[in-house]
């Protein structure tokens, strides 16, 4: 089976397999660089099937960030250009480095941050891909773990606000993985 759901918060929490870039959510996040040019990965299969409207908009967002650089662990939002998706929010994860650098709780604060940036603007469907687990090799045990807990306590914290806070997993291991780590978390 390649979905499952809880509910919490008066919305679902739902695990799919598949592609970010075909999620019809309001939004979908972005697993982006702090430059905001985009890259490899879920980066750029969003500019590639969502157009240069895109990379338009995040040149201009990266001008007024210091050092022209996105933090990890923030968020900000464009257009989804030819996405499905209206909205695009990109958030930055931590590069793995062992663990003892604070790479848990910037992992939490990319979820927390796109989350209430979807909330500000009243948005009500999110799609994620799981953040870091690619490029930048945060184990993904970990980060499943990380990710799910930081969704449902947002979810429980502010019910109401969402109708579906959705992961999407690429490959059939993080799947599993995911709906594991999503078990145990729920019981
Ligand atoms: P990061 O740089 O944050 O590690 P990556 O984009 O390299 O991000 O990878 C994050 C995860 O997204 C990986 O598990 C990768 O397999 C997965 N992924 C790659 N392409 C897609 C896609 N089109 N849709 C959903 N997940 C994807």
């Amino acid at each position: 089976m390649d979905k499952v759901s809880v509910r919490v918060g008066g919305g679902v929490l739902e695990l799919v397999r598949g592609d970010i870039t075909q999620q019809a959510t309001e939004a979908i996040v972005n697993a982006a660089n702090p430059s905001l040019m985009g890259g490899g990965g879920v980066d750029g299969a969003i500019h590639r099937a969502g157009g240069p409207a895109i990379l338009e908009e995040c040149k201009q967002i990266a001008k007024t960030l210091p050092g022209r650089r996105l933090p990890p662990g923030q968020a900000v939002l464009t257009t989804g250009g030819n996405l499905p998706a209206r909205y695009v929010i990109h958030t930055v994860g931590p590069v793995w480095r062992g663990g003892q650098e604070g790479e848990d709780e910037v992992l939490a604060s990319a979820y927390r941050s796109s989350l209430s940036l979807a909330k500000e603007k009243g948005l009500r469907s999110v799609a994620f891909p799981s953040i870091s687990t690619g490029a930048y090799g945060f184990p993904v045990e970990r980060a499943a773990r990380i990710a799910l807990r930081t969704l449902l306590e947002f979810l429980r914290q502010h019910p109401g606000t969402f109708d579906v806070v959705r992961m999407v997993l690429w490959s059939p291991q993080d799947f599993e993985t995911y709906r594991q780590a999503l078990e145990e978390l729920t019981g």
